[in-house]
């Protein structure tokens, strides 16, 4: 079930959202790869949807009222799913948005329109990428609070070994799962140890500008 590994990543590929250089990872890290996750949702429609329709056919068996994405990359995910799953199950299925506060705590709301959507109906909380799954989690618990029954979290790429339990959901499933290595920046990272430019447009290398030798303004 689902587009799996092989497809998912080729669709990424097709859409330019899939790099390979040299990259500073947001926790301080370093990687040859990163997922430059907004370009799929700019670049390509149809990958966008293939992939939905793969999440909405792992949880047709479900009984699902409400798809919730959480701000901002998983809110078109989160509409295709529903309507994919309206599809599949003759079911009318809502797709909602979990809004990201502006106050930098980085935490969640449901807008007060959107919370008979919640209130005693069966969830299904969509994500795009989980490194952490901190968003995700943060959004069950929100439904959770708001009276709605977590059914599940789907989401597009696992990339960070993330658990069923960190999410603290029955069900999780993603289409892709696949871990890239990241190393500790110096002699472990083939980045650093080829010499390689850090990339300056994706990841973190723009602020080691100045201080990294590896590191160039462009
Ligand atoms: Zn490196």
């Amino acid at each position: 079930m689902g587009i799996g590994n092989e497809r998912g990543i080729e669709l990424f590929k097709r859409a330019g959202a899939l790099k390979e250089g040299h990259f500073r990872l947001t926790n301080g890290n370093d990687g040859i790869h990163y997922v430059a996750k907004d370009l799929l949702r700019e670049n390509d429609d149809d990958a966008m949807r293939e992939i939905c329709m793969g999440i909405a056919q792992d949880f047709a068996n479900f009984k699902i009222d409400t798809v919730i994405g959480p701000e901002s990359g998983a809110v078109k995910y989160a509409q295709y799913t529903a309507m994919f799953l309206s599809e599949l199950t003759g079911r009318k299925v809502v797709a909602i948005r979990a809004r990201k506060s502006n106050d930098g705590q980085k935490q969640f709301y449901i807008d007060e329109q959107d919370l008979r959507w919640v209130l005693c109906r069966d969830i299904l909380i969509a994500e795009d990428i989980f490194t952490t799954g901190k968003s995700a989690a943060k959004v069950v618990d929100l439904s959770t609070a708001c009276g709605g029954n977590v059914v599940g979290v789907g989401g597009v790429w696992n990339r960070g070994a993330v658990t069923a339990e960190d999410l603290g959901v029955e069900v999780f499933i993603a289409q892709i799962n696949r871990q890239y290595p990241t190393f500790e920046p110096g002699e472990d990272c083939p980045g650093c140890r080829n010499k390689v430019l850090y990339d300056m447009q994706f990841g973190h290398g723009k602020s080691l500008v100045g201080t990294h030798p590896l590191a160039i303004a462009q």
